[in-house]
């Protein structure tokens, strides 16, 4: 059985570093032109040098994302982007527009080149056609089938990846202008202010300021709102269709975020390959995965577009617990020192993480600062010293079961 890479979301070097830590295989990550995602504190030039020195190190694996569409007065600066990219050891690009393809075989033509969900490939024809325009890894529309991607794989040889968990659009793969319409802020630049969340109500065009709700529930309608992707529980499946690559989406996502969610699939995928016939999936998994924020999941298209349930009438992105620190530093006695993200108080339960399902719940004690002092209360940003639990490891996370909402 073929094991696929784990691939996960790195929207700044801490979050590439966590990645690592938690169990991707590989990171895929923006640099500071034409990747989408315009604000997740994209890597410059001099940060993919050390990004990609730092994969190494690990011996893993770097992808860069180039796949916005392009506007024929981007080229020249695309070329020169390219030039300064090319002395970097990066594993791949990943892209969509055909033009970029092309502009990248003629002047980096050894580059591994993946295509993007962008280019929404939904056949193996298509995928043949991208192998042979040089592409190696193929990227399938969110919108196909378990079914329809056991076909492709059957039909071809490229490499095919999936994506597995996280935020999927109403639009067909992310191609969508309601976000310019409404905003001015192009989703394909990586600007999407996301209008497909927000609540919408009717008005009559003789009556302006004259709102009439469309209740989907007692909070409004959300019309254009989906559900988040969760394919958990069907990795045997995906493994068993022969995709080479488990993509996780977020670069957007928090540290937090990309810790939680790669290391459950990293437990499922080595347990499954372990030991394929015993396999059974721990529940505990999906509930470790509701601890993080995120909208109702599920399944997308994978049996089927009768099946799907990708609407969701609550655009409230929801969660267990909140996130409050990440352990800097660990003393001989476990004494943390801890960089808080989120206020908390002596008294309160927490609970820790670190890579491959380490954890433990303890009582947070006395709280000190730093430079000594006892604190009433540890507050975000602020470096603070605990007595942890006997499990913790610099790196790891610290987070509490959620008071409300
Ligand atoms: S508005 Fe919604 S559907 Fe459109 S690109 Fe943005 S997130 Fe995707």
């Amino acid at each position: 059985m073929m094991k696929p890479e784990l691939l996960a979301p790195a929207g700044d070097m801490e979050k590439l570093e966590t990645a690592l830590d938690y169990g991707a295989d590989a990171v895929y990550v923006g640099g500071d032109q034409f990747g989408l995602r315009a604000m997740a504190g994209n890597f410059s030039l001099e940060s993919l040098g050390r990004a990609q020195e730092l994969v190494r190190e690990r011996g893993k694996k770097i992808y860069l994302t180039l796949n916005a569409y392009l506007r024929p007065t981007e080229m020249p600066a695309l070329h020169r982007y390219l030039e300064e990219l090319r002395p970097l050891d990066l594993d791949a690009y990943i892209l969509s527009d055909p033009g970029v393809l092309a502009v990248v075989r003629e002047l980096d033509p050894g580059r591994e080149l993946h295509l993007s969900t962008q280019a929404n490939t939904t056949t193996a024809e298509a995928a043949r056609f991208w192998q042979q325009a040089g592409v190696e890894r193929v990227n399938l529309a969110r919108e196909l089938t378990l079914a329809e991607i056991q076909q492709i794989r059957s039909e071809t040889t490229v490499g095919l990846e999936v994506f597995v968990h996280g935020a999927m659009c109403v639009a067909y793969s992310g191609r969508c202008l309601l976000s310019t319409a409404l905003t001015g802020r192009s989703a394909n630049a990586g600007a999407c202010a996301q209008p497909c969340r927000w609540n919408y109500a009717l008005m009559e065009e003789t009556r302006p300021g004259q709102y009439f709700p469309i209740e989907e529930d007692d909070r409004g309608s959300y019309v254009f709102n989906s559900r988040d992707l969760c394919l958990l529980e069907y990795l045997p499946a995906l493994v068993g269709a022969g995709v080479n690559s488990l993509k996780i989406e977020g670069r957007m996502k928090t540290l937090y975020y990309v810790a939680a969610v790669t290391r459950v699939y990293r437990a499922a995928l080595d347990a499954y390959v372990a030991d394929p016939a015993g396999y059974v999936m721990d529940p505990a998994w999906l509930e470790e995965l509701d601890k993080v924020s995120h909208r109702p999941y599920d399944r997308g298209f994978l049996f089927g577009t009768e099946d799907a349930l990708v609407h969701a009438a609550d655009s409230r992105y929801q969660r267990t617990h909140d996130f409050v620190g990440i352990v800097r530093r660990v003393d001989d006695n476990s004494r943390l020192l801890v960089e808080c993200r989120n206020r908390f108080f002596p008294g309160e339960e927490l609970e820790l993480i670190g890579p491959a399902m380490r954890q433990a719940h303890f009582v947070a004690g006395k709280l000190a600062a730093e430079g000594g002092g006892e604190l009433d209360v540890a507050q975000p940003n602020a470096l603070v010293l605990l007595q942890g639990p006997a499990e913790a490891r610099k790196g790891d996370l610290l987070r509490r079961q959620k008071v409300s909402g």
